[in-house]
């Protein structure tokens, strides 16, 4: 609307002054030079408004006419609302900042802005406290101030989705943990969290568990010979029978427990069995494929397929991939009914060897998949009980996995079966001929 008045007033000013110029002519006898001269007028006025425009624009003029009648005062008031706009805006962001630098000042974590070369931008108080980056580092790669090649080598892979863990060096007692998040163009805000005492606590946990796990299983192995004894004497007393063997299945399930608990105690400390082997993984799994055959006949029988690829050499530990195939096959005999099928196999693939053991069993509704993994989650209690389990079994699986840069995968579908599967990066594999083709071999 004010648009519309504006012209209107900019087409009654031109029209008045021909209309005035044009009667003053006629009276005057000089029409054919003041019509002219008007619109010459008219002309140096819109070159005087364009010239203070320019000023305006260039700063050297700070207020605009806007009394102005006609088209100018319209583009005058246009100019003052969008420049008083960008000046609220301006004030705004600036506010926004202020609080985010202060609160940011304020939080625990040590904040270091850095740009896309990994270079410090901005920091916060904790970043000089914690990490010793001052304010004078601005520009510095942070690499340089925080030496560290685990940091070095993190921020050179550039996958942020899980937080570092800092090992701390020789000399320095605090553990810290690092998180990376990028945002706006190629920007990232580093975060660093002193977690000495979260792992001084965990570190205990872990130790009471080993140790209690530890020390259970010196009286258990009495227990065990004890209840042996009694067994092998009992023949006089023929009514212990049923008591002894619920007292020795009890025990051996105990031990069991223990056992899996240490496994865990020690993957979590990262503490090796031994030095790394060339582990005959094809044999492993043969291995364990026989004694699954000799606990299915216990439970009715079922069709045990395997297809391994010969020879294929895993740089690790025996005990722990030994450990982890087993649980997987014995879980497939344990949850699948006499007569159901059971594949077993190993292949090479493109990025190093995948393992699956693929059952016809009971199978498991999608809710309970992601926590299939935490320790003694079952998704029957009674029926793993009854099967033997210890609840830590995929737990134990999680973990080798994990150091061998490999997760497990679970498909499974409720009364169909299920499919655990993984797949070992090739920098574990040993040079071998493996494959599949003529060495591979069928057993049923
Ligand atoms: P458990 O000793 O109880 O078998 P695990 O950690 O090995 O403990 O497995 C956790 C749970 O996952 C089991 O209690 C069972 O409910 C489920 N599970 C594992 N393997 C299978 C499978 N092949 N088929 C169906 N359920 C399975």
């Amino acid at each position: 609307m004010m648009l519309l008045k504006a012209w209107r007033e900019e087409l009654w000013v031109i029209g008045g002054l021909l209309v005035v110029l044009w009667l003053v002519g006629l009276l005057t006898g000089l029409a054919r030079w003041l019509v002219p001269a008007g619109v010459v007028g008219y002309l140096v006025w819109h070159l005087y408004h364009l010239r203070l425009l320019i000023r305006w624009l260039d700063r050297s003029s700070r207020q605009l006419p806007f009394s102005t009648p006609g088209i100018w005062g319209y583009v005058y008031h246009r100019l003052e609302v969008r420049r008083r706009k960008v000046k609220s805006g301006k004030k705004q962001i600036g506010r926004l900042l202020k609080e985010f630098k202060s609160s940011t000042r304020a939080l625990p974590d040590a904040t270091i802005v850095l740009n896309s070369d990994f270079n410090i931008q901005w920091i916060n108080k904790a970043a000089t406290t914690l990490l010793g980056v001052r304010k004078s580092d601005a520009g510095q790669p942070v690499t340089n101030l925080i030496r560290h090649p685990d940091l070095e080598y993190y921020l050179d892979a550039g996958e942020f989705e899980r937080p570092l863990q800092m090992a701390p060096q020789p000399g320095v007692d605090t553990r810290l943990a690092i998180t990376v998040v990028p945002y706006g163009q190629q920007q990232y805000l580093l975060l660093a969290r002193d977690v000495t005492e979260q792992h001084r606590i965990e570190v205990m946990r872990r130790d009471f568990i080993a140790n209690a796990s530890h020390e259970l299983r010196t009286p258990l192995s009495v227990l065990q010979g004890s209840i042996e004894q009694l067994e092998a004497g009992m023949g006089s007393h023929p009514d212990l029978g049923k008591p002894l063997a619920r007292m020795k299945r009890q025990s051996q399930r105990m031990m069991s427990i223990l056992q899996d608990l240490l496994t865990l105690a020690r993957l979590e400390s990262r503490q090796e069995t031994g030095p790394l082997q060339a582990v005959p993984l094809s044999s492993v799994i043969e291995e364990v494929v026989e004694e699954a055959q000799a606990a299915s006949a216990q439970h009715g029988g079922h069709n045990i397929l395997v297809e391994v690829a010969e020879d294929v050499r895993v740089r690790g530990q025996q005990e722990d991939l030994y450990a982890v195939v087993s649980n997987l096959v014995m879980n497939a005999v344990r949850y699948t009914p006499a007569d159901g099928t059971i594949r077993v196999t190993l292949t090479p693939v493109a990025n190093g060897v995948r393992f699956e053991v693929t059952d016809t069993g009971v199978g498991i509704l999608p809710q309970h998949l992601a926590r299939l993994t935490e320790r003694f989650y079952r998704v029957d209690v009674g029926r793993s009980r009854e099967a033997g389990g210890t609840g830590l079994g995929l737990s134990i699986v999680k973990h080798v996995l994990e150091r061998y840069e490999s997760f497990l995968e679970i498909s499974s579908r409720p009364g169909a079966g299920s499919t655990f599967a993984f797949t070992l990066p090739g920098k574990y594999l040993e040079e071998s001929r493996s494959g599949l083709g003529d060495d591979s071999r069928k057993v049923s």
